[in-house]
């Protein structure tokens, strides 16, 4: 896999938990959330964000509600109890890993354990 598949690849992930996230927090629409990614430096386009959202609403993580706003028919996402549940999981994921990888000198001892066993 060559380097920019592979850092498209982790950002599908980064982008996910992001998305849910921000369905915790409150209702978002696809053009809200474009916006929000490309201010944490993704550009997204519609037709890369849509398939996201559409696939997590179908997996049960987001719920789609039709709302009208300023007379044009959106579409709102918002987490579902067992996106919550996701979200909680990857947030406990994303704490240990960035514990690991941004903060190497105080990796966990059990780590650190492990890799004095492997020398
Ligand atoms: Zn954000």
């Amino acid at each position: 896999m060559r380097g920019e598949d592979l850092m498209k690849y982790f950002f599908g992930g980064f982008v996910r938990v992001h998305i849910l996230h921000h369905a915790a927090e409150e209702p978002v629409c696809g053009v809200y959330m474009m916006e929000e990614l490309a201010r944490h430096g993704y550009q997204l386009s519609p037709g890369t964000l849509y398939p996201i959202l559409h696939q997590l609403t179908q997996s049960g993580y987001l719920r789609c509600q039709q709302r009208v706003v300023e007379g044009r028919r959106r579409k709102y996402y918002r987490i579902t109890p067992s996106g919550r549940k996701l979200l909680c999981q990857a947030r406990e994921k994303l704490q240990e890993l960035a514990g690991e990888v941004l903060h190497p000198k105080t990796a966990s001892t059990a780590g650190r354990r492990a890799a004095r066993a492997a020398r």
